[in-house]
């Protein structure tokens, strides 16, 4: 807990020293560097791009990634597909206690429903959604694209240096430049590397319209829809609901243009997109997306998950609410009142209080060999905890729902009306 929170506090003054280390002190060393001093247009270039990715990094620190508006602000009522209303399938926030729009999450960190929440960064301290989606984009552009100039300017130095290397050492470089020059080179080429990285996989989910944490859901629909197929179409939920599962096309892949454009902002002008002071998302966007239509329309993102319903245990508390009460003072009123609060602020943790799902290869590991050898071609696809049940399910990657940044105890459970639904349609019956 203690780690978690002073790395979350250091993140952005490390990646704020990194960036006027890379910038500033580069051209403190090509000042002194007497062999090769830096050209004029080359110092203006390596200051565009240090106040290009200033901003951008800014931006994707500090613009509010949304926030759900209140219902009655024209906030985002229930989305109410034909089949999910069979089922009585909702998707609603326990901890916000508002209904949760198409692709958006609830997360750990920032502590609310963000819209189309991809992943709460690290790095910066804030959620990657919606809103912060195209400065974080342009962040990385200018952050790859300007570290690989520099990158350049660096290795034409150190091949200098290198060619110099019989030459009596008072005509080359000081030993400190030569030190300043091979940290400089190894803190950007181990940078640039990383964050090139991040930057296709962030341009191929903006080309693809999907987010991190729905390429997560699309494999675990993969996972699930090779389960039922073995088990006969079906899966079962807590308390022996058997729930049909069937193949489902991701929605929101609206086409490559179209979904960068959204992605972008909805701006169609592509110099808009690099821009840095480009205007953040409209606020009244996010809450519904266009879908392809390759899916009967009445079906929801993401697909039925009978492992994700947490037939919640409630213990009765005792309810204040319909005892009239009365004070004898004020100060007693005042002392009820916070106990109630704190009972409150208590109502998470009992809430969480769901019936985990065991693990899919724990319930079914008697009698099912040839489904499990088939179920784990690479190895275990669990975490280590043992008590963690179905929720610990890793992609390929090794991630599981919590890596992204969102409140797994909500998120992984956050069906909460099927199963009374289903369970009062199978008392009907
Ligand atoms: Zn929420
Ligand atoms: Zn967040």
């Amino acid at each position: 807990m203690w780690s978690e929170f002073s790395v979350s506090k250091l993140a952005i003054p490390a990646v704020s020293i990194l960036i006027g280390f890379l910038a500033y002190t580069s051209q403190y060393f090509f000042l002194h560097f007497k062999s090769a001093p830096l050209q004029k247009n080359e110092v203006w270039a390596i200051n565009i791009f240090a106040a290009c990715i200033w901003i951008c990094y800014y931006r994707t620190c500090f613009v509010d990634p949304g926030r759900l508006p209140a219902q009655d602000l024209g906030g985002p009522g229930p989305t109410l597909y034909p089949e999910d209303q069979a089922t009585g399938r909702q998707r609603w926030c326990r901890r916000c206690e508002a209904w949760k729009p198409p692709r958006a999450h609830h997360c750990k960190t920032c502590k609310r429903c963000i819209p189309k929440m991809d992943h709460h960064c690290p790095w910066t301290s804030n959620c990657v959604s919606h809103f912060t989606l195209p400065h974080f984009m342009r962040f990385l552009v200018y952050a790859v694209v300007g570290m690989s100039y520099l990158e350049t300017l660096l290795f034409e130095r150190a091949a200098i240096v290198w060619k110099s290397r019989d030459l009596p050492s008072y005509l080359g470089p000081s030993l400190w430049q030569m030190i300043h020059l091979f940290i400089l080179l190894v803190a950007n080429s181990l940078t640039v590397f990383a964050l090139f990285i991040l930057l296709v996989r962030t341009i191929w989910s903006l080309g693809s319209n999907t987010t991190t944490i729905e390429s997560w859901e699309i494999e675990r629909h993969a996972t699930l829809v090779r389960r039922a197929r073995v088990l006969g179409g079906f899966l079962e939920g807590p308390g022996g609901i058997q729930i049909r599962i069937k193949k489902q096309e991701f929605p929101y892949d609206i086409g490559i243009w179209d979904n960068i454009k959204q992605g972008m902002g909805g701006s169609s002008n592509v110099i808009s997109w690099l821009w840095p002071l480009a205007a953040t998302p409209n606020r009244q966007t996010g809450w519904n997306f266009e879908v392809n239509g390759f899916e009967d329309p009445s079906v929801s993102w993401p697909p039925p998950d009978p492992d994700r319903i947490p037939l919640p245990a409630r213990p009765s508390l005792p309810d204040e609410s319909h005892t009239p009460q009365t004070y004898g003072s004020a100060r007693e009123e005042i002392e009820a009142f916070n106990r109630r609060k704190m009972q409150d602020l208590d109502r998470p943790k009992f809430y969480s209080n769901v019936q985990r799902r065991k693990r899919f290869h724990d319930r079914y590991e008697q009698g099912e060999d040839d489904e499990n050898s088939d179920e784990q071609p690479s190895g275990p696809t669990y975490g280590d905890g043992a008590d963690e049940g179905e929720e610990s399910w890793r992609n390929a990657e090794g991630e599981r729902l919590r890596d992204f940044g969102v409140d797994e105890d909500v998120e992984f459970y956050d069906e909460e009306e099927v199963p009374l639904a289903v369970l009062v349609q199978q008392r009907r019956q």
